[in-house]
């Protein structure tokens, strides 16, 4: 129920992140300018540049893309929750803000594709909210798409996609989805008679004046027949001069073939004068509102053909046509003929290009993961085998005990986490803290490839028990195991099979894993009532358990008088009572449980002897007290799994 929550909070998130980040990317000017928008209401209009702000656009769609496809495919779970998590709350703060103050009519979360109103749009955030809480709560519930070895893959494809084939290139040329008003094939002359016939209709605010005599001319432009080239400049202090001699040239060739040519900007007469000046440019200049023509195209300056006030064509100042596509009338040409809807074409690049590779890389990973856990399978079960027939986890576990502060405790779990990260090992790995450690060292560590867990637990739930530590308090620092039963907890604070039986039971209550310490003194084994006594500590404790929730304990044989005195008990020693521990599971709870319970061995191991003992074939790893202090020797122990 959990995992399905979790999952169906992961998709949603994840569907409307690539979703929206994508629809901004797509058009990096009409993010730009609503960044421009927030920072007026904010009171920061003047203060930011435009390469900030257009910046800021690329980034941060391209970021909102990113965290989409790291949530789709389970990438860096746990940062990732956190930080959709804290922008889901930011976002939500905003948007109450817009929606109760109303500077801004759209907050432009979905671009141009979708407009919601401030209050649509907060109560969007409050459900992505949730639904980012429930992510953020459980994100180890998201199973991976893709192994975590192959993610970099999909994250640096996706990352090159998004910024360079989807942003960069809508900014040279234009946005390759156009979702304004004034997309092709949009019919302006239509749209503003209904306008002018009191009509509900997205124009209200276009119009043309020419610059002289003020002289509203919006109506003649709209309903000359046949071409007009207009030319789109809000601001032609900002306006791109690089292809000046090419747009003299459209002039040219539009003044030749009789077809109207104006500019429309926003800029002051001085500024017009300014660019006449400067460009030698004799085609007229008309006023519009800056917005409606930022509006129209996205490049300054850009160029619009219409055809019976009708949009055919646009193009960015960095892909105007080219004197050879300017010969013959526009009638006879190609360039005079809306293209055909190409936004089918478009999503076929889309699928092409972006999604179909990543659908395959996933289906060759999943492939590949299956494939190599068939391997394992097949050599762990094939009756020829002489290996373990073990589905049981290896395990190597650190056992702090009442060593390091929390400095030099982080210290140690941060170098174990770097080294393990980069020499993954063969084995689980965990390490037992003191209780302060836990919530500090859970922060940072890689729990997919260390485990965490405490090195005891109380027999209470909660209440005036002064001093003591729940099995919840343990499981909301982050930790996953808790060590029972060390003999030193049954010798020096006299834990009986009683007080155990409760720990495990609450343990186990609040998820957490318990490694269930048993073993022999040295006056026990003396006098050869070893076995006598794990039975004895088994059954007090663990027996009474249900085979479902014993299947979750790992076991650890330490005989008391191997345990940090630099005795070990040999090999044959640690695997003839390994195996008798094994017969009484059997005997509990059936072969198959029995088969499948890990059961370590504790007690002065060491690099040097660990591959003797694991080398055992009821030995699954080790219990590590005084060598887990050392991030070196207790990668010497783990490595003795690669031998
Ligand atoms: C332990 O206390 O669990 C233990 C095995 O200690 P050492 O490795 O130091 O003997």
């Amino acid at each position: 129920m959990k995992k399905v929550a979790v999952n169906i909070a992961r998709l949603v998130l994840a569907v409307t992140l690539i979703l929206s980040g994508f629809v901004k990317a797509v058009d990096p000017l009409g993010t730009q300018y609503k960044i421009q928008d927030y920072l007026t209401a904010m009171g920061l209009g003047n203060f930011v540049p435009d390469f900030l702000t257009l910046s800021a656009s690329v980034l941060l769609s391209g970021a909102e893309f990113m965290l989409g496809i790291c949530l789709l495919f389970a990438i860096r779970r746990r940062l990732v929750s956190k930080i959709v998590l804290a922008i889901m709350v930011t976002m939500t703060l905003l948007t109450l803000w817009l929606a109760w103050t109303d500077p801004i009519h759209d907050c432009g979360c979905f671009g141009d594709a979708l407009v919601l109103t401030n209050w649509q749009t907060f109560w969007k955030n409050v459900i992505l909210l949730a639904l980012a809480v429930i992510v953020w709560r459980w994100p180890l519930e998201m199973p991976r798409l893709i192994s975590e070895s192959n993610q970099w893959i999909v994250f640096n494809y996706s990352g090159v996609f998004i910024l360079l084939f989807v942003a960069l290139r809508s900014l040279y040329t234009l946005p390759q989805f156009d979702f304004r008003p004034y997309h092709i094939g949009a019919d302006l002359r239509e749209g503003w008679q209904k306008m002018m016939d009191g009509e509900d209709s997205p124009y209200t605010d276009f119009f043309i004046e020419t610059v002289d005599e003020g002289e509203d001319i919006t109506e003649q432009v709209l309903n000359s027949e046949g071409y007009t080239f207009l030319l789109i400049a809000p601001h032609l202090e900002q306006a791109d001069d690089s292809q000046l001699d090419e747009l003299n040239r459209i002039y040219d060739y539009s003044s030749e073939q009789g077809y109207p040519f104006y500019c429309l900007t926003a800029s002051s007469e001085k500024a017009i004068t300014r660019w006449q000046d400067m460009t030698g440019a004799e085609y007229p200049f008309c006023q519009t509102d800056d917005i409606t023509l930022k509006t129209v195209i996205r490049s300054n300056p850009g160029l619009v053909l219409l055809k019976d006030g009708k949009v055919i064509r646009k193009w960015s100042h960095n892909a105007l046509p080219e004197e050879e596509e300017l010969t013959e009338r526009l009638e006879d040409s190609g360039l005079g003929k809306m293209p055909s809807n190409s936004v089918p074409t478009k999503i076929l690049w889309l699928l092409t290009w972006f999604v179909l590779p990543l659908v395959l890389l996933t289906i060759a990973d999943r492939l590949w993961a299956w494939s190599k856990w068939l391997r394992k399978k097949n050599k762990k079960y094939n009756p020829l085998n002489k290996e373990k027939r073990i589905m049981r986890k290896k395990i190597v576990a650190g056992n702090w005990k009442m060593n390091m502060n929390l400095q030099d405790g982080i210290a140690l779990a941060k170098e174990l986490n770097e080294t393990l990260k980069a020499d993954k090992p063969n084995c689980g790995v965990v390490i037992c803290t003191p209780f302060i450690h836990l919530a500090s060292i859970a922060q940072f560590l890689d729990q997919d490839i260390i485990g965490l867990g405490a090195e005891n637990c109380a027999d209470k739930e909660k209440g005036a028990f002064t001093g003591e530590v729940s099995a919840e308090m343990v499981k909301s620092t982050g930790a996953q195991y808790v060590i029972l039963g060390h003999s030193e907890r049954r010798e020096y604070y006299k834990e009986t099979p009683e007080i155990l039986k409760e720990k495990v039971l609450l343990a186990q209550k609040n998820d957490l894993k318990v490694i269930f310490c048993i073993g022999e003194s040295l006056e026990e084994r003396e006098a050869g009532k070893q076995n006598e006594v794990v039975k004895a500590e088994l059954e007090g404790s663990v027996f009474n358990l249900s085979e479902e929730d014993f299947r979750k304990i790992v076991i650890a044989y330490e005989p008391i008088w191997a345990i940090g005195t630099g005795k070990t008990a040999t090999a044959e020693q640690a695997e003839e009572i390994h195996a008798y521990i094994r017969s009484i599971i059997a005997e509990k709870y059936g072969q198959a449980v029995a088969d499948d319970t890990t059961i370590l061995y504790g007690g002065s191991c060491k690099a040097s002897n660990a591959p003797e003992l694991f080398a055992k074939p009821d030995i699954d790893g080790g219990l590590i007290g005084g060598a887990s202090l050392k991030a070196a020797d207790f990668k010497g122990i783990i490595d003795a799994w690669k031998k």
